[in-house]
């Protein structure tokens, strides 16, 4: 029944999309890529399934890349090779996705994906798919085998459409996505209205890819983002923060964030997107804080989506706990209870997986301490495991005017600081007397210093 489905479906007639496509083969004097620009990993695959007799190209982001002269991410294949064929050639490899069935082929430490041509199917291409999508149009299957032509069609934008034969060297376009790429036009393949509809995610996307990759998003192609907004609301809530990590951690986060609130695709639509932007207080504070991440990321610093989210949220955290203070609540407690409510009300909405609490919580946590510089406090803080993310976290509420400068001023040097020079720091600290007031009471009632260790069980060993 299924295998009479899909050969209905794969023997059909070519679909209207790719009609209008003609092929041009690009050579190596035009475009100039050599086969060494792909890693060793990447042509050994390549190689090897054309040796088995199929066709194998380098395909999307990794030749749009190089032809911008950006180092591509990774590297992946297409090929009419099916997945069970694939996984057949590679003894290193295994057969992934229900929706999309791919071949992970792992080589040294690298997985390159290995995927068959696919063809569209969409109810205007073809009757027999006529389940394949939902009531708003959007694909709900989209794992037909298809030519190589019907896989360029299917795709997002012709920049993400080139075929790289590594053996040739040579370039296949059939969606004159190369003339776009030398006009840096960004221009979505078929229709845009269908295209969005069939998958509105191609409307973040195509912010996204603008922002990174420098390039205009081409009249026809933006004409429709504003109206078809809202059809964001059908993506699963797990996909937009995948897509929203994405942009997130592109290393154009801040250009990609006032973009999309330009084009109208923020309010209601984008609930991490709600969230940078509807505080007024923490406005200058996100700002501040993407600009950076965006800086890390192009020096290739490492930046955890933990630490990305701590920011987001923080000045959600800061007010929540701020009311329950005012309402008499003691300041720890208080910061547990405020992280507690903010995180599982954005769990719900971001779709935050929980495997990013534990970051979360502990540069929240963290915070407080810094402003207690007497005795060992200070000392004891360096060695715990997550210093650096927490002290990067105060330095970015200094900068943003939370926090007076002079503390960020203080940790700066003491982190550079040699051992006497610390112990200078810490003995000119007026607040021991203090603690040691603050000890003896302890016994009788739980500090309730957000600054003193009882909230935070020292990590030292
Ligand atoms: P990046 O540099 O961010 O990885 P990319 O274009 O490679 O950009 P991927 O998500 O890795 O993005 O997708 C790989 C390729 O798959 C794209 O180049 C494009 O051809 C195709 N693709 C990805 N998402 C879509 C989509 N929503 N609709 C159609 N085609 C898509
Ligand atoms: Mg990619």
């Amino acid at each position: 029944m299924i295998r009479k489905f899909l050969h209905q479906v794969f023997s059909r007639k070519t679909p209207a999309s790719s009609s209008t496509s003609t092929l041009t083969v690009i050579p190596f004097k035009r475009h100039g890529i050599r086969r060494h620009q792909i890693t060793p990993c990447a042509l050994k695959i390549a190689t090897q399934i054309q040796q088995a007799g199929f066709s194998a190209y380098i395909v999307g982001g990794a030749v749009r890349d190089l032809l911008l002269g950006l180092t591509p991410k990774d590297f992946d294949i297409a090929t009419n090779a099916t997945p069970e064929e694939v996984h057949h050639i590679f003894r290193r490899s295994r057969i992934i996705g229900r929706r999309f069935r791919l071949v992970h082929v792992m080589c040294g430490a690298e997985t390159v994906e290995v995927s068959t041509f696919r063809g569209s199917s969409t109810e205007e291409d073809d009757p027999v798919a006529i389940q394949l999508t939902d009531q708003h149009g959007r694909l709900l299957h989209d794992n037909v085998f298809g030519s190589q032509e019907e896989d360029a069609a299917r795709r997002d934008f012709t920049v993400n459409a080139l075929f790289y034969d590594p053996a040739k060297e040579e370039i296949l376009d059939y969606m004159k996505g190369y003339e776009d790429i030398k006009a840096k036009r960004l221009r979505i393949i078929g229709d845009p209205i269908q295209r969005y509809r069939e998958d509105p995610v191609r409307m973040l996307r195509a912010v996204r890819l603008a922002s990174k990759l420098g390039l205009q998003i081409e009249s026809e192609t933006a004409k429709p983002i504003g109206d078809l907004a809202p059809l964001l609301h059908n993506v699963p809530p797990s996909r937009l923060f995948d897509e929203m990590l994405k942009l997130l951690l592109s290393g154009y986060a801040l250009p990609c964030v006032v973009e999309l609130r330009a084009r109208g695709l923020h309010h209601g639509l984008l609930p991490m997107l709600d969230v940078i932007l509807e505080q007024p207080l923490g406005e200058r504070f996100i700002t501040i804080a993407l600009k950076n991440t965006d800086e890390r990321i192009r020096q290739n610093k490492p930046v955890s989506p933990g630490f990305l989210f701590a920011i987001l949220l923080w000045h959600e955290v800061l007010s929540r706990w701020n009311s329950l203070q005012a309402g008499g609540e003691k300041p720890a407690p208080a910061l547990f209870k405020a992280i507690d409510t903010i995180l599982s009300i954005q769990r719900n909405k971001l779709a935050i997986p929980r495997r990013f609490d534990a970051v979360i919580q502990e540069i929240w946590t963290m915070q407080p301490r810094f402003e207690a510089r007497a005795g060992r406090k200070p000392l004891r803080m360096l060695t715990h495991p997550r210093f650096r993310a927490a002290f990067d976290f105060m330095m970015l509420r200094c900068e943003s005017g939370e926090l007076n400068a002079e503390l960020g001023e203080w940790w700066k040097t003491f982190l550079s600081a040699d051992g006497d020079q610390r112990e200078k720091m810490l003995s000119s600290q007026p607040g021991p007397k203090r603690n040691k007031r603050r000890r003896s009471r302890k016994k009788a009632s739980p500090s309730n210093d957000p600054g003193s260790d009882t909230m935070i069980p020292d990590t030292q060993p």
